[in-house]
C-alpha cells in the first residue's frame, strides 16, 4: 500500500522507516498532489503549532479533510492534536476529525519525557507495548463515538473513530510494529 506521511515538520521519517519495515511504500506529503494517490496518512508527532501553521500557510486544510473523509489517519502525539476537536492552545483550529478535547503538554515538559508500558487492545490481540510520551498530550474529554484501545494508567492513549486513529504516545520510536499494522490492516 501506498502510505502518505505528512511531511511539513516532526519525525516523519521515523514513521517512513516502520512503513518500510512492513513493506508498504512511503511517500512525503508536502503538498495536495501526492496525496491522491495514497491509501491512508499518517501525521507525524512534532509541533502541533508549527504542523498547524503549515497547514494553513500551504493550504492544505481542505485536501486534507477530504482526503479523512474515506481514507483512514493516524495521528501520533501531536499529530493527535492535529486532528482533534479541540484544543485551547493552537494558532488555527485543528481539523476536528476526531472527537477529542485535548490538553498540550500535559504529561510535562521535555525533560519530564518517559517511556512506560501502556495496554493495548487491537482487534483480537491485547498486549504491552513501549509508550514513549515526550511532551504528549493528555486526552481529556472524548467524544461517545470514539473507541479507547490503549491506556496509561487506566487513561485513555489510544483512540479510534471510524477510520481516523490516534496515539498520545510515539509507536514510531520503537522496534515494535504493531500499532502501524493495525492502522494499515484495520483502518
Ligand atoms: N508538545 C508537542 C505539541 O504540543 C507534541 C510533542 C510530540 O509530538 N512529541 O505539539
Amino acid at each position: 500500500m501506498k502510505i502518505g506521511i505528512l511531511a511539513l515538520q516532526g519525525d516523519f521519517e521515523k514513521h517512513a522507516r516502520v512503513v518500510e519495515l512492513l513493506g508498504h511504500d512511503a511517500i512525503y506529503i508536502k503538498d495536495s498532489k501526492r496525496l491522491t494517490s495514497c491509501d491512508k496518512l499518517i501525521i507525524p508527532g512534532g509541533e502541533s503549532t508549527t504542523i498547524i501553521r503549515l497547514i494553513e500557510k500551504l493550504k492544505l486544510r481542505a485536501a486534507l479533510l477530504n482526503f479523512a473523509q474515506d481514507h483512514g489517519v493516524m495521528g501520533t502525539c501531536a499529530g493527535l492534536i492535529v486532528l482533534a476537536n479541540s484544543e485551547n492552545d493552537l494558532p488555527f483550529a485543528p481539523l476536528g476529525l476526531i472527537n477529542l478535547q485535548v490538553e498540550r503538554n500535559a504529561y510535562g515538559r521535555q525533560i519530564d519525557s518517559f517511556v512506560d508500558t501502556v495496554q493495548l487492545s487491537l482487534g483480537s490481540s491485547v498486549f504491552d507495548f513501549d509508550g514513549v510520551f515526550i511532551r504528549a498530550p493528555k486526552i481529556i474529554e472524548i467524544g461517545s463515538d470514539i473507541k479507547t484501545l490503549g491506556f496509561y494508567k487506566n487513561k485513555p492513549v489510544m483512540v479510534k473513530a471510524k477510520h481516523i486513529l490516534a496515539t498520545s504516545f510515539h509507536p514510531e520510536l520503537t522496534d515494535d510494529l504493531r500499532v502501524h499494522d493495525y492502522f494499515i490492516d484495520n483502518i
